[in-house]
Formats: structure tokens, C-alpha cells, sequence
């Protein structure tokens, strides 16, 4: 390779690399910025004075990332887009009994404008004028002259950012808006709107002035996407319910006249405004927000909808063209065969849960957690012999829907009618997904739950191992002639070490190795148990008498974990170098024992090897 080609790819291998999709956004903008038809809206005069030039385009995705292209940081007023936010935020304050009562959810097919109502004397849906002004009217019947603030407030918590008012165009339609007067007034007539419609009008006017970005809009229509939370600021904004019912209303509705040919071309809930403004919300994926103040004849801007258009046939993002195979919702299921929680086990032990291993079935989840997901579990968990407890782990899962969470009340109460344990891990209690899960089961039957995987199935390996007669008392000891790293030692050569040793106790939470420390001796626990922990908290393994810790002295130099005290301990410290001078004396018992400590970290290795293909085979 030539040296300047070398250089040139290394200087773009150095570069911030722009993702795929800010390429394609960008390739957007310069595509459709010389599509110069259409004209700025001039019924708002001040809206006649939008710079046509101006092109922006955001895109937010649900886990916070913004992309953005062109004029995505200039203001502009939101003007009807400002519907669809309303609308959700009148059906989390008054009820969807009380908008649903007001105002209908039927496209008019008609224009923005229309002075039409439907044959019950209510507007056709709070996407055209008629329905968001009587939108306006519900909030301003609970908060009266705070209404406007109500609102400006919410399309913030939308936006992530406080939110302006461009006061020129707010007195611009203010002074020529007589058909929404017009409107507004009939609504009046027939109880749709109860206040001063003067002031309602205000509201609706000023609200429509409310300042935005294209970047603003993509993280607004990105905060419907996923289910009303902002995926920056990450709060809760409305509730899901209300998202539902507002993107419904965007598919049918949110482009007027033009809705059921974009419905069927383009296939994304979406809204546009006059100011030039047009929201594109794909559930579960991303917002966006464009900015083009040139309109069309049904008062979308021309480029918007380009951008729309050609995403949406580019990446198939039609929402009617989906597929979701449910079985990638589990990412393993197993028994507890070869694996086992870090805590080591006696040999009693061990052989019971050895025997047993099928009665511990642990399923991980990941994503979502749908109603069609867990159906496929129910179904999975069916097709193999029962267990007598079974984990759940939702360490992956960052939502539960509903409809997942009826189908786990019902399958836990159906398997307590045959004594099947479910146990739940990896979810903290103050969680949304916690919450969700245990407000649904708490009626049907008791579940548990664990914040790691690793406590759930040493929780289920100690029933096991109790159901089998095998559990053993915490007040149990054994000689160091027990010791698996002392095996085949001859009882003088056990005297021997003992001699060599020095009997040591510990108090409870006392720690007795610390990580960094120079790795000096060996402990053989005689009794009471021991936990090796990293500095984070983390568990590698938990130990009881007749086990070893401390034995990589052997090999390395340095402590790696802190060992502590689970409960009161008594056990023997040998020195390394009183290792050597034992090993001087017995070289055949010394190799004996770091092979013994071979065997004991090969069947480590196999523990984990097992654990690791368990995951890689999904
Ligand atoms: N404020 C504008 C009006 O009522 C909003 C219309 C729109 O954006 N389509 O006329």
C-alpha cells in the first residue's frame, strides 16, 4: 500500500466515526434541501417571515442518544404538533372518560381548519384545531388561568429543556385567528368547552407558540416512543396509557386530510405543524423531529415529509411490517448440573445436589418482557419434566408489559398448586420491573425474590439439599485430615504440618485476608464459614470447614480478594515458608499437594467452562 493511501485511512480510522444512521440523515438533508416547493404558512402573518432555507432534522432513540443534521438547533413555533402533547397531557389530568366524552377519535378527513364537527356536535379528534382547542378547554377547567403554564411545563418535561413562547406569532394569530374563534365558539354552544373561551383560545394560540428545535421535537416524539419516559432526562412524563391512546390518534389523524395515505405509505404515528414542524414516533425505537418551513397544500412541510417518506421505505420501518421471534427473550435455561451457586458445598452436599440437579431450573431473560415472550417461556418451561423450583432471572429485563405480567401471576399460581417454588433474581426491590411483577402475584401466591442470580440458587440449593436430609449445622468442624488439598497425606505427615501450623480464630466479619496484601500463608478452615469477596461487593466463592482458602499462595505472590468472616472461625495458618520446610522433609507429600491443588483448580475451570457454554449456547 502506498504510504499517502496509508496515511489517509489511518487518519479516517483516527476520526470520530459518525454512526450509519447520521450518515444517511445527513444524506438526507443535502438530497431534500433542493426541493424548493411549497411556501412558508402566511394565514399567521408572522409565520410568512420563516427563512424557506431553513432544514433540520433530529433524531432521538429510546436509549438517549441524539443524532442531528443541518438546522437542528433553530427555533421555531411548534403550532400544531403542540396537539398531540396536549392531548396526552388532558388524559393523564382529567381521565380518558372526560376527553374521551368531549372529544372523538375519528379521522375527519378533513382539513386542519375544519369548522366541521361530528353528527353528536364534538370534534372528529384532538389532532385537528377543533379537538385541540377543546383540549385546551379541559385543562383550563382543572387549572384555570395556570393552564398555559400547565402546559408549557409539560411539553418541557417532554423536550427535556424549558421551554419558550415566541410572543410575535402568539399576537400574530391571536389578532387573525377568527375561525378558531369561530370554532372555539360553536364548541361553546354545544358544552364541548365550559370556561371563557376567550381565554381557552389563549391558551390554544399561545401553546401553538411555544419555541422548539428539531432537535426538541426528536426527543418529545422519542419520550412517546418509549412509553411516555424521556429517554435523556429518563422520568416519567405521562403515562403509557395515555402515549397509547396519543399515538393512535397521530396514525389516524396527525396529518389531516393526507393521513390515510400516510398511514399507508409511510406507516409511522406522526404530526405536523404549521410552523414547518413534523414529529415521527416508531415505538420502542426512536423520535423524530423535523424543521422545513415550507408547506404543501394540506399544511405539512414538502421536506419533512420527504425525510419521513424516505426512512421509512429505506429501513422497512412501516409499524404494520414487524417481526419479533420470541424465543430471543431467553438467553438460557438450564439445570444446575455442573454449575452452583459460589458457595462451596460439602461433599454431602455436593452429592445431593449432584443427584438432584434437575430440580433447579434457572431461565435468564433479556429485553422486554411481552406478552408473546412469556407465553413462549410458559410453553418452554412445559416441555420438560417439572422442577421444584424455579429461577427466573431478569437481570436483562428492563421492562415488563402487562400482558408478561398476567401470564407469570397465572403460571405461579399454577405451578403452586403442584409446589413448585418460583423464585425471581436480579431485580432490585424499588424497581419498575419489581413492582410491576409483584403487584400482579401478590394475590395468587408467594413468590421470592433476589437482587443477584447467584443468591437465588444457593437459596434453592439449601431447600434441596434440606429436602434430602443434608443440611449441615453451622457449628460443624472438620479435622484437617478432611482437607481436599491434603489428600493421601500419611497420619505422621499430617502430624507433621499440624505442628507446622499455627491454630488461629476469627470473630464474625472480621476480615482475614486482604486484597494487595503479600500472599505469605494457607488457611484450612477447621469451622465456621468464610466469604471471598472483590472490593465491589461481589462474591466469588463462600467456604465452610474441610475447605481451603488462601492456597494460591502457592503460586502467587499477592492476596487478589478479601477473605471475611462469615461466622465465627477457627482454623489452622501454615506459612508458606513453613510449606517449604515441610516440603524439605516430605518431598513426595509436597508435590502431592500442588497437585492436589491442580485437580482442585481444574475442577474450577470446569465449572466455569460450563457456566460459559450454558450462555454461549442461546
Ligand atoms: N396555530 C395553528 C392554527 O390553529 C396551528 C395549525 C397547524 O399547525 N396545523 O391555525
Amino acid at each position: 500500500m502506498n504510504d499517502s493511501l496509508q496515511s489517509s485511512r489511518e487518519a479516517i480510522a483516527r476520526a470520530a466515526p459518525l454512526p450509519a444512521l447520521g450518515h444517511f440523515l445527513n444524506h438526507c438533508l443535502t438530497t431534500y434541501a433542493a426541493e424548493n416547493s411549497g411556501a412558508a404558512a402566511n394565514y399567521i402573518p408572522e409565520l410568512s417571515k420563516a427563512n424557506p432555507a431553513h432544514f433540520g432534522i433530529g433524531l432521538a432513540t429510546i436509549d438517549g442518544h441524539v443524532y442531528e443534521a443541518g438546522d437542528s438547533a433553530v427555533e421555531f413555533t411548534i403550532q400544531s404538533i403542540s396537539k398531540a402533547f396536549v392531548f396526552a397531557l388532558a388524559l393523564d389530568l382529567v381521565g380518558p372518560e372526560r376527553v374521551e366524552a368531549k372529544i372523538g377519535v375519528e379521522p375527519s378527513g378533513e382539513a386542519f381548519n375544519s369548522i366541521r364537527l361530528t353528527a353528536d356536535n364534538r370534534p372528529f379528534n384532538a389532532m385537528v384545531n377543533a379537538g385541540a382547542i377543546a383540549c385546551s378547554g379541559l385543562i383550563h377547567s382543572v387549572d384555570g388561568s395556570g393552564a398555559f403554564e400547565r402546559v408549557r411545563d409539560a411539553l418541557s418535561r417532554f423536550s427535556g429543556r424549558e421551554l419558550g413562547v415566541d410572543e410575535a406569532v402568539f399576537e400574530s394569530e391571536r389578532a387573525t385567528g377568527d375561525r378558531n374563534r369561530a370554532i372555539a365558539f360553536l364548541l361553546h354552544n354545544y358544552s364541548v368547552i365550559e370556561g371563557d373561551v376567550t381565554e381557552v383560545l389563549d391558551v390554544y394560540f399561545k401553546q401553538c407558540s411555544i419555541l422548539v428545535t428539531a432537535r426538541d421535537l426528536a426527543v418529545m416524539a422519542a419520550t412517546l416512543a418509549n412509553r411516555g419516559i424521556n429517554p435523556i432526562s429518563k422520568k416519567q412524563v405521562v403515562s403509557p396509557y395515555a402515549v397509547a391512546r396519543t399515538l393512535s390518534v397521530m396514525t389516524s389523524s396527525g396529518m389531516y386530510d393526507y393521513a390515510g395515505e400516510w398511514v399507508y405509505r409511510v406507516g409511522i404515528p406522526a404530526k405536523s405543524g404549521v410552523g414547518g414542524g413534523i414529529i415521527a414516533a416508531i415505538p420502542g425505537q426512536f423520535g423524530l423531529g423535523t424543521f422545513s418551513p415550507l408547506l404543501d397544500s394540506h399544511g405539512n412541510s414538502v421536506r419533512g415529509i420527504k425525510v419521513c417518506e424516505v426512512l421509512s421505505s429505506h429501513f422497512e420501518l412501516h409499524v404494520l411490517n414487524r417481526s419479533h421471534d420470541v424465543r430471543a427473550a431467553v438467553i438460557a435455561d438450564y439445570d444446575i448440573r455442573g454449575i452452583s451457586s459460589r458457595r462451596s458445598r460439602q461433599p454431602h452436599e455436593q452429592v445431593i445436589l449432584d443427584d438432584h440437579h434437575q430440580d433447579i431450573r434457572v431461565i435468564e431473560l433479556v429485553g422486554a418482557l411481552t406478552f408473546a415472550n412469556m407465553d413462549y417461556v410458559t410453553r418452554r418451561l412445559a416441555e420438560r419434566a417439572r422442577p421444584a423450583l424455579f429461577i427466573i432471572d431478569l437481570r436483562r429485563v428492563l421492562a415488563v408489559m402487562q400482558g408478561a405480567a398476567r401470564l407469570i401471576a397465572d403460571m405461579v399460581r399454577d405451578l403452586a398448586t403442584v409446589s413448585v417454588t418460583v423464585i425471581f433474581s436480579g431485580i432490585e426491590k424499588s424497581s419498575l420491573v419489581w413492582d410491576t411483577i409483584s403487584a400482579a402475584t401478590k394475590t395468587v401466591a408467594e413468590v421470592r425474590r433476589f437482587d443477584l442470580l447467584d443468591e437465588a440458587i444457593e437459596w434453592a440449593e439449601d431447600q434441596v439439599i434440606y429436602r434430602y436430609g443434608g443440611f449441615s449445622h453451622p457449628k460443624d468442624s472438620s479435622p484437617l485430615t478432611k482437607q481436599a488439598l491434603l489428600a493421601g497425606l500419611t497420619p505422621e505427615e499430617f502430624a507433621d504440618l499440624t505442628s507446622l501450623a499455627k491454630p488461629r480464630t476469627f470473630h464474625i466479619g472480621e476480615r482475614i485476608i486482604a486484597a494487595g496484601d503479600p500472599a505469605s500463608s494457607i488457611f484450612f478452615l477447621l469451622s465456621g464459614m468464610v466469604s471471598v469477596k472483590l472490593h465491589s461487593g461481589v462474591r466469588l466463592a463462600s467456604l465452610s470447614h474441610g475447605m481451603a482458602f488462601g492456597e494460591m499462595a502457592l503460586i502467587e505472590d499477592m492476596r487478589s480478594a478479601d477473605v471475611w468472616a462469615d461466622t465465627p472461625v477457627t482454623c489452622l495458618e501454615l506459612g508458606i515458608e513453613q510449606f517449604e520446610t515441610y516440603c524439605e522433609r516430605h518431598a513426595r507429600s509436597g508435590q502431592r499437594i500442588v497437585h492436589n491443588l491442580a485437580a482442585l483448580i481444574a475442577k474450577r475451570l470446569i465449572q466455569a467452562n460450563t457456566k460459559v457454554d450454558l450462555l454461549s449456547a442461546y
